[in-house]
């Protein structure tokens, strides 16, 4: 990727050896109109998961295998936003949210995530099958937005001090958001149970101060690139380093085809009931809005 590509809907990597950082740095644009685009949401929900997007995209950015997946879901007790489910694969993101369309009207113009989740908790998923790993960890929605529910999980099942930074804007009719993940991770640990976590290591404040100085608006600023805001950020450190930048795009898995497949694995009378007045039975994907007529008939 040239460095006229690392504007949006992409994925950089980075790290600062001498400080034990490594981070991921994303902007999306497009990918979030792309995601949007079919579901006709309020501009505050679309605001929310053009955030869970690219946290989404910040954390499925860190899976080291091509073919693992990283899911986030949001779910609540008594908030507006019922359940919120994003995902990540192969530089492919999708999401949606189910909400309370009438309690949403009533909301104050900037509800806090306690108003929209309620006694929400947020889940992450890491799946690397090729590694037979899968792990998950769970943690309440609380703090400003998302990036802080996020920082907990690290600091909380995973030891690790983070620190998360999401923005959204709509600009000219259009969806731009940013996010930045660092976190302080000693080379060689990666993997590894850790039994201890020196929290006060002097490096990782440091780099935390730099890392949380980035302003909302260079996160969504679609003419700045990706890489001049690391240099922004962290000139004056020894050594910084990017990844190879990782492509992102609006991408969902239904097709009609792995529909049928499901559908097939149902026993008989099951499928009969799911039969509607058309003779069809119709599947809805939540991810893209999309929706399938099968015939009974294709799938014996
Ligand atoms: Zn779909």
């Amino acid at each position: 990727m040239s460095e006229t590509e690392l504007l949006t809907d992409v994925a950089l990597g980075v790290t600062i050896k001498s400080r034990d950082a490594r981070g991921r740095i994303a902007r999306l644009g497009p990918v979030i109109d792309a995601v949007l685009a079919n579901h006709g949401y309020p501009p505050l929900i679309e605001k929310l998961l053009a955030e869970a997007l690219t946290l989404t995209a910040l954390l499925g950015s860190l899976l080291k295998e091509r073919q693992g997946q990283m899911t986030l879901q949001a779910q609540t007790q008594g908030g507006i936003v019922d359940l919120m489910v994003c995902d990540y694969l192969g530089g492919d993101l999708r999401g949606y949210v189910r909400f309370d369309r009438e309690r949403l009207a009533d909301a104050s113009r900037n509800p806090a995530l306690k108003e929209l989740f309620g006694d929400g908790y947020l889940a992450i998923t890491f799946d690397q099958p090729q590694a037979n790993e899968r792990y998950q960890g769970i943690v309440p929605i609380e703090g400003r937005n998302l990036g802080d529910a996020a920082q907990s999980y690290f600091a909380q099942s995973e030891q690790i001090p983070s620190l998360v930074r999401l923005a959204a804007d709509k600009r000219d009719g259009h969806w731009v958001a940013g996010g930045l993940l660092l976190q302080h991770l000693p080379e060689g640990e990666e993997g590894r149970d850790r039994l201890h976590t020196r929290l006060d290591h002097p490096d990782w404040p440091h780099i935390a101060i730099l890392g949380g100085s980035v302003k909302p608006d260079e996160l969504t600023d679609p003419e700045l690139p990706l890489d001049d805001l690391l240099w922004r950020l962290f000139h004056e450190e020894e050594e910084v380093r990017t990844l190879a930048a990782l492509a992102l795009a609006k991408g969902c898995r239904c097709d009609p085809d792995y529909v049928r497949s499901v559908l097939a694995r149902f026993p008989a009378d099951e499928r009969e009931a799911m039969v509607g007045d058309d003779g069809l039975i119709k599947v809805d994907c939540a991810f893209c809005s999309s929706s399938f007529s099968i015939a009974p008939g294709e799938l014996s």
